[in-house]
């Protein structure tokens, strides 16, 4: 998988030479680079940035200085005379923002050649583990990393209008200085699914948010079986593991149910075995319809 991002810290990225991500790359299979935003300005002062157009606070990132690297990095000639008037006029007009905002909207070439192109934002859809998988899959990656209060929204919205597979996640409910963290937190989830990038495929494949019925993984322990005192559930040591499955599989239930009852609500009834059952109704859910619903008490 070939990955491009740029920032204006490139060298922010030199953390993915470390642990996982550096084998992988030793390895080939995954190529990395991190590019300099400021590379593509043409100004004594480097500027990637300018006021807002309607006023406010802070700086916005200019669609001009995004559109000749992204042009650059996608593999897109210069665009025409008519195009590039859009670059300093009102380009609204010249883009397709018919359906902008989709990010479920199948594009399957984008995931079998051409590059998929994510924006990182705290304003767009929440990035989970199925964008990850999905991603995973990808033969190139090209990340744009904002900083102030973002980039000119123009940007997702031209390359869209221009058939490139556009992305805009967020990591969470919380604002960071830049886009940087956000994507290294999504490299990391995307690449770890990549076939041959864990030594041991199985370690991902019973995951908390993994597959489908997905649920948070039960709790995890290690030798010794008592430390300072406390021991590891005694089933664990039983060795039958018939009921060391049935043991992980309740314990899962029951910390989602507590921590992430939506996700409880998303199961499929139909897929619930006998026992799944039982504990789900044990814990106030009725499980007769197509997804559990929860019980008043
Ligand atoms: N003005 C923006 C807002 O209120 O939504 C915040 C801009 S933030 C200071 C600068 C950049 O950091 C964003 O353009 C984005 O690339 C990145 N960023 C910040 N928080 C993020 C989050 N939760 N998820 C993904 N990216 C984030």
């Amino acid at each position: 998988m070939k990955i491009d991002i740029v920032s204006v810290f490139p060298e922010y990225f030199e953390v993915m030479n470390l642990s996982l991500m550096g084998k992988a790359q030793a390895k080939g299979l995954l190529e990395i680079k991190a590019h300099n935003l400021r590379d593509w300005t043409h100004d004594v002062h480097h500027s990637v940035d300018d006021t807002p157009v309607g006023g406010g606070a802070g700086m916005v990132m200019k669609p001009e200085v995004w559109s000749e690297c992204l042009d650059e990095l996608l593999g897109f000639s210069r665009p025409s005379a008519a195009t590039a008037n859009t670059d300093t006029e009102t380009a609204t007009d010249a883009v397709d923002t018919s359906d902008p905002g989709d990010p479920a909207a199948p594009n399957s070439s984008a995931l079998s050649g051409t590059p998929v192109l994510i924006f990182p934002n705290p304003s767009a859809p929440l990035f989970t583990q199925r964008d990850a998988t999905e991603l995973s899959h990808a033969d190139h990656l090209l990340f744009g990393c904002g900083r102030y209060e973002g980039y000119d929204a123009r940007i997702p919205d031209y390359y869209r209008s221009q058939g490139v597979d556009v992305r805009e996640y967020s990591i969470g409910d919380y604002v960071l200085n830049g886009g940087e963290v956000a994507v290294s937190v999504m490299l990391e989830a995307i690449t770890r699914l990549m076939p041959g990038f864990m030594g041991n495929p199985d370690s991902i494949v019973e995951e908390s948010y993994t597959g489908e019925g997905a649920l948070l993984e039960h709790r995890q322990y290690t030798k010794p079986a008592v430390w300072r005192g406390i021991s590891v559930p005694e089933v664990l040591l039983s060795g039958n593991h018939g009921k060391v499955d049935r043991f992980r599989r309740d314990e899962a239930l029951t910390r989602t149910n507590e921590i992430r009852p939506d996700l409880i609500e998303a199961l499929d009834c139909k897929a619930l075995d006998k026992a799944d059952r039982k504990t789900l109704m044990a814990l106030g859910w009725e499980v007769s319809a197509t997804h559990p619903r929860k019980l008043d008490r």
